[in-house]
């Protein structure tokens, strides 16, 4: 049994680890000041300001400076870093209440993919904001190749089309 307390404390310190004194626009990443599903961390500008900033924010690329620029473009509703979180917590955090789909039903995350950093090296930005994360096969694991950008009608598709499958699988046994 994972102690998932202390693997989520984990994921969040190699996320630190990972981040820490990387440079996005004119913030360096200082320190990580919240973890969890949506990170606070400590920048500095090129201005000399100390900042927290939105690790969110920070990766999409909507928030540049501590303010002394503006920073134009809107924030997104979900980045790659709350795509990637959110999947920790549905297959780690039974407290989550997606888990009984995704964890409780023995859906993992790859070891690769447990460092930030890899996952978005392996899926890319994000191509659009209705875009999520979809697994190929709904009954595989979270790892490349099984998993792509799509749609929420694509995913709905690839469901039904699995649940078909699955009870064709059924009736033949
Ligand atoms: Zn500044």
């Amino acid at each position: 049994m994972i102690d998932t307390f202390r693997w989520l404390k984990e994921a969040d310190a190699r996320h630190e680890q990972a981040m820490v004194s990387r440079k996005f626009g004119k913030l360096t990443l200082l320190a990580m000041t919240r973890g969890g599903i949506s990170p606070l961390w400590l920048a500095r500008c090129d201005c000399g300001q100390v900042r927290e900033v939105s690790i969110q924010r920070v990766i999409v690329g909507t928030a540049t400076s501590c303010g002394c620029t503006p920073d134009f473009m809107p924030p997104q509703p979900q980045s790659e870093w709350g795509t990637w979180r959110a999947m920790l917590d549905r297959c780690y955090q039974p407290s989550n209440p997606s888990y009984p789909h995704y964890g409780g039903r023995g859906i993992k995350i790859c070891e690769r993919w447990q460092t930030f950093d890899n996952f978005l090296a392996d899926m890319g930005v994000r191509p659009g904001p209705k875009m999520s994360i979809d697994r190929i096969d709904v009954d595989g694991d979270y790892e490349p190749g099984n998993c792509r950008w799509a749609t929420a009608t694509i995913q709905a598709n690839n469901q039904q089309r699995h649940k078909r499958r699955r009870m064709a699988r059924a009736k033949a046994i």
